[in-house]
């Protein structure tokens, strides 16, 4: 794609318009918070830190103050902002217990999940970020993912695509990169179809299977209740003992760093 974007605040308007569902009708945060003391992890810069558009950033300034620049407190989310490309911004609310659910980042309705771009650079679903593997139960939960959800996704990202084709680029190399990572693993990457419906698509070009939702995978803390029951042990014992520092990564346009 070519084409220069010419994307701006209201475009961002459109698409928040657009992206309005759940992802799905149970509180997911109230799975993932117990093992983080008490966040949702998608909501705690501690974990994930949202990178939005500077036009997107803009809207969100108009809406409401619930957003403000991320203020690094480490050396690794010093590097994070450094990092990040001139045409983004790294922010951050003011916590779940304020979200204001109309004035969401794309990157907050999105989440876990990022549009998945297939080889010959077609959007065939929903992969995610898989940094977030053994902290986000959704990802380790797909079934529950509402086919709303699902629609509301793949219009918002089919209208950002359409006005700012660097969006649909960096996505396109996020894909790739996925590919490399799970190559690397030996491991296929599971995705949500378009039209509904989980895939794999195998490492080394093997092509691309559906899958029942009985295969999905599961991972660390959600793989069975013994295993969250041990997490949750865990996660009381180091909050008891001052809290440790886990690894934040990007999240919303992971792509657009050093863009
Ligand atoms: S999307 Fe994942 S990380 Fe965010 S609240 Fe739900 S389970 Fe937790
Ligand atoms: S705006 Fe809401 S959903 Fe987004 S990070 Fe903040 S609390 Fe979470």
């Amino acid at each position: 794609m070519a084409d220069k974007s010419l994307i701006g605040p209201d475009d961002f308007r459109q698409i928040y318009d657009l992206f309005q569902a759940s992802i799905s009708r149970f509180d997911c945060g109230q799975k993932c918070a117990p093992l983080n003391g008490g966040e949702p992890v998608c909501c705690s810069t501690q974990h994930a830190v949202p990178v939005v558009q500077k036009v997107e950033w803009e809207l969100l300034k108009s809406r409401t103050d619930m957003w403000t620049r991320f203020k690094p407190y480490d050396r690794a989310t010093r590097q994070i902002v450094k990092e990040i490309g001139s045409s983004c911004a790294a922010v951050e609310c003011r916590g779940a217990r304020h979200c204001e659910r109309d004035n969401r980042s794309l990157a907050c309705r999105a989440f876990p999940f990022f549009p998945y771009i297939d080889r010959a650079g077609k959007f065939i679903g929903l992969a995610y970020y898989w940094d977030f593997e053994d902290r986000c139960w959704v990802i380790s939960n797909m079934q529950i993912v509402e086919a709303d959800f699902l629609k509301d996704f793949i219009k918002a990202f089919e209208l950002l695509f359409a006005r700012d084709p660097e969006e649909y680029d960096n996505f396109k190399s996020h894909s790739a990169s996925m590919r490399r990572v799970f190559s690397r693993r030996k491991k296929p990457i599971v995705f949500i179809g378009l039209e509904g419906g989980f895939f794999e698509e195998r490492a080394y070009g093997k092509g691309i299977r559906p899958i029942p939702a009985a295969k999905l995978p599961k991972f660390g803390p959600y793989k069975s209740d013994r295993a969250y029951a041990r997490a949750l042990k865990e996660a009381q014992a180091e909050a008891a003992a001052g809290g440790h520092h886990p690894d934040a990564h990007l999240v919303g346009d992971p792509a657009r760093a050093g863009a």
